[in-house]
C-alpha cells in the first residue's frame, strides 16, 4: 500500500462562549482550532487525524511533509515514525499525522484501532475534565451538577499566584462535594505558556507543600506539578508525595518518556499520541506502565478527533481500570464545539462511554461541517509533487533522485 495523496485542512470552530484554558492564563479563547490531515492511499482508503493549533501556524507544513511522505507505506509504522522524525528536525512536531496511517490499518483490516492494539470493546467510565478556573463555590454547584448527571470523578485546575489559594480551592471543593466522590487537581506547570498573564512556575518546594494538602483532601493525583523535563524535580517529589503523581502528556515521546520510567518520576503517566510519539510510542509506554505497574491514563484535552486517539489507547490495554479524561467546561468546551467536525461524543447517565467498533480510529468525519469549519489548504499527490521537483531541479536531476529512490 502507498500514501498517494495528503490534504491538509485548517479548521476552526467558534465557540459559542469564551473559553478560559488554564493552561495559558488569561487568554480568552475564542475557537477550537486545529490541524486536520487526510491521507489517501493508492487503493482508496483514507485515513484522518488532527493536530491542535491556534491557527494557521502549519500552513506551510504540506511543502515539507510531502516531500517524505508520498509514496511510502502507511502500513509500516516503524518507517512513518522515521520518515515523521526526520521531517521534524528543523523543528516541525508531527506526531499527530501518525494515527492517520493507523486510520488507514484499521479500515484496510475492517477493524477498530484499539483492536489491533490487543484491546476489546468494552464500555469505560469518563472523568469531567474541567479547563479553567472558577470560585470554589461556583465549581462545586457545577460539580454536583455534574454528580447528578451521573459522573463519580472530576479534575480540578489550580493556577493562582499563591499557594495558599490554591490549598484553599481544594479544601472548598473536597468539603462541597463530600467524601463519595473522586478529585484529581492538575497544576498544568509541566508546559508554563505566558502570553498573557504572568502566572509564577512552581518549585519542589511548593509542589510537597500542595501534595500535602491534597493528601489531607484526599484527592486521588496531581498532575503536572513541575516541569515536564525537570525529570529528578517530579521524581523527588514522588517520592515523598502521599498522593500519586503524573504527567507527560506533552513530552516528546518515548525518548523523554522512557527517562521518566528510569528516573521513576510518576504514579500515573498521560501521554497524549497526538503530541507525545504517536500511538506507536504510547504503546511503548503502556507496555511499561505494566511492566513496572504504573499507571496509564491519557490526555485527551484536544478535538474530538484527538479523543478518540485517546480511547483507542485506552480501549487497547485490557486491565485499565482507570477512568477516562473527557474534557467539559460548561458553557464553553462542549460536546459539539470541541468534537466540530465529527459526531459528539456523550457518556450515558453512568458517565460511561460505550465503545465503537468502527473500523479505524472510529470517527467519521462530517463534510458538511467540514465545509463550514475548514479550509483546505494544502493537497499533494504523487503527480504534483513530481512536477514540483521537475519545477525546482530540473528534469534530469527529478529523473536521477526517482531513481536513487527506487533503488533505496
Ligand atoms: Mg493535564
Amino acid at each position: 500500500m502507498k500514501i498517494s495523496a495528503i490534504e491538509l485542512y485548517h479548521v476552526s470552530v467558534p465557540l459559542k462562549h469564551t473559553f478560559w484554558p488554564t493552561w495559558i492564563p488569561g487568554y480568552p479563547q475564542t475557537h477550537n482550532g486545529f490541524t486536520l490531515i487526510k491521507i489517501t492511499t493508492d487503493d482508496g482508503i483514507e485515513g484522518y487525524s488532527a493536530g491542535a493549533a491556534l491557527g494557521v501556524e502549519r500552513q506551510g507544513l504540506g511543502d515539507l511533509i510531502g516531500g517524505y511522505l508520498i509514496g511510502a507505506d502507511p502500513t509500516d509504522i516503524e518507517g512513518i515514525q522515521s520518515l515523521l522524525k526526520q521531517a521534524g528536525f528543523l523543528g516541525w512536531r508531527n506526531f499527530w499525522i501518525e494515527p492517520a496511517c493507523w486510520d488507514i490499518i484499521g479500515k484496510s483490516l475492517g477493524k477498530p484501532v484499539y483492536e489491533i492494539l490487543g484491546g476489546n470493546a468494552r464500555p469505560i467510565p469518563v472523568y469531567c475534565s474541567t479547563g479553567e478556573m472558577h470560585e470554589p463555590e461556583q465549581r462545586v454547584d457545577e460539580l454536583l451538577a455534574m454528580k447528578e448527571r451521573g459522573f463519580k470523578e472530576a479534575k480540578l485546575r489550580v493556577k493562582n499566584i499563591e499557594l495558599k489559594d490554591d490549598i484553599r480551592h481544594i479544601e472548598a471543593v473536597r468539603k462541597g462535594m463530600g467524601d463519595d466522590f473522586g478529585l484529581g487537581v492538575d497544576a498544568n506547570q509541566g508546559w508554563l505558556v505566558t502570553i498573557v498573564d504572568k502566572i509564577p512556575a512552581w518549585d519542589l518546594k511548593r509542589a510537597i507543600e500542595f501534595a500535602k494538602a491534597c493528601h489531607a483532601n484526599d484527592i486521588g493525583w496531581i498532575e503536572e506539578p513541575l516541569d515536564s523535563r525537570d525529570y529528578d524535580g517530579n521524581a523527588a517529589l514522588k517520592a515523598v508525595s502521599g498522593v500519586k503523581i503524573s504527567g507527560a502528556e506533552l513530552n516528546y515521546g518515548w525518548d523523554e518518556i522512557k527517562i521518566m520510567f528510569e528516573k521513576d518520576c510518576f504514579d500515573i503517566y498521560q501521554p497524549d499520541a497526538t503530541f507525545a510519539g504517536g500511538i506507536a510510542q504510547v504503546m511503548k509506554v503502556i507496555e511499561a506502565c505494566r511492566a513496572n505497574k504504573r499507571d496509564f491514563s491519557p490526555h485527551t484535552w484536544t478535538n474530538g478527533i484527538g479523543f478518540y486517539i485517546g480511547w483507542n489507547m485506552m480501549l487497547s490495554d485490557k486491565e485499565n481500570n482507570r477512568s477516562l479524561e473527557y474534557p467539559l467546561e460548561e458553557p464553553s468546551w462542549v460536546p459539539e464545539f470541541r468534537e466540530g467536525i465529527i459526531e459528539p461524543i456523550i457518556p450515558d447517565k453512568n458517565a460511561m462511554l460505550q465503545p465503537f467498533t468502527r473500523p479505524g480510529l472510529g470517527f467519521e468525519i462530517d463534510r458538511k461541517l467540514l465545509r463550514k469549519y475548514g479550509k483546505r489548504f494544502f493537497k499533494i499527490t504523487e503527480t504534483r509533487l513530481k512536477l514540483k521537483v521537475i519545477r525546482q531541479k530540473g528534469l534530469k536531476a527529478a529523473l536521477d533522485l526517482k531513481k536513487r529512490k527506487e533503488s533505496r
